[in-house]
């Protein structure tokens, strides 16, 4: 039986293939469940819904939300939520606008470094997506300044100047509250090589639901440690391939080979389900 991915990117945000070309590829793997989990953007989630459901993919909501954490970031994944809520949509719209406006700083910090780069090339590069770095990447590769993406990210994107830049993203209770009241579940993406014990103590203090286990940067020993430590906090485990199709990371090949089983699918869906029951509770007291 075809097993499930929860975590894969489209156009709508930094990945190469369409929602469309990502869901023949899931089936054509033998994939039974998989979630779109776009960079702060659902779009590629909605434009994928009809092609899914005629292929009989299983698809769920989500997405990669970037959270501000003190003076860090960090990649909280949603699932399962309801696409249509409003405040959500504020929400995604807020760090559409954030990630714009980091963006002009970026490249701004590349011009002071003496790079050739302008924000609408950058623009031109995201093909309508949700702007990020690794379009920045791609421009620096087809300037010549880099040979690869990942290049980019070692020369110039992961610096510490850029990691420093302020950002007007959400904070992690704000997301949290967001997620939840629209009936989803929240789960910590890829904590793998970036966070330590106590960093995940503080993390799962915010209530989240879940820790992606399954990850390409993730270890049999990583994969185990994490597991045990969803399990010792009552928490779900998801997991995913974190494709972005070919130019932009490392991950590719492990799309239809790094899955998540799918008692992890259904044990999320029962969760989100209770959620949203008591979330009907409440309102019908009101
Ligand atoms: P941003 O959302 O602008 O902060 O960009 C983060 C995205 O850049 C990640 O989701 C990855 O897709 C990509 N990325 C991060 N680090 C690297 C790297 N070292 N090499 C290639 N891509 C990377
Ligand atoms: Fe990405
Ligand atoms: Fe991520
Ligand atoms: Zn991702």
């Amino acid at each position: 039986m075809g097993k499930a991915d929860l975590h894969t990117h489209t156009t709508a945000s930094d990945g190469d293939l369409t929602a469309t070309e990502l869901v023949l590829k899931a089936k054509e793997k033998g994939l039974k469940t998989i979630a779109i989990t776009d960079h702060d953007t659902i779009k590629g989630y909605l434009a994928a819904k009809d092609i899914a459901e005629k292929n009989g993919l299983q698809l769920l909501s989500g997405v990669e939300i970037t959270a501000k954490w003190s003076d860090r970031e960090v990649h909280i994944l949603a699932y399962h939520f309801d696409s249509a809520d409003s405040r959500l949509h504020n929400l995604l719209n807020n760090q559409a606008k954030a990630r714009r406006l980091r963006m002009k700083v970026i490249v701004r910090k590349l011009q002071k470094q003496g790079i050739a780069i302008d924000y609408e090339e950058v623009l031109a590069e995201s093909y309508g997506g949700n702007i990020g770095r690794p379009h920045a990447a791609q421009v620096l590769v087809q300037k010549g300044y880099v040979r690869s993406v990942q290049e980019a990210f070692i020369r110039y994107l992961g610096s510490d100047v850029i990691k420093n830049i302020q950002t007007e993203y959400a904070d992690i209770p704000t997301v949290a509250d967001v997620i939840k009241q629209a009936g989803g579940v929240l789960s910590v993406a890829h904590p793998g090589h970036l966070y330590s014990d106590s960093d995940m103590e503080q993390l799962l203090s915010f209530g989240v639901d879940g820790i992606e286990c399954i990850h390409p940067s993730h270890n049999f020993d990583t994969q185990k440690k994490f597991s045990q430590m969803a399990k010792a906090n009552h928490l779900l485990i998801t997991g995913g391939s974190d494709f972005h199709g070919k130019s932009k990371t490392d991950y590719d090949p492990y799309f239809g080979i790094v899955t998540l089983g799918n008692q992890h699918v259904d044990a999320l869906i029962r969760t989100s389900e209770n959620r949203r029951l008591t979330l009907k509770k409440y309102s019908y007291n009101e």
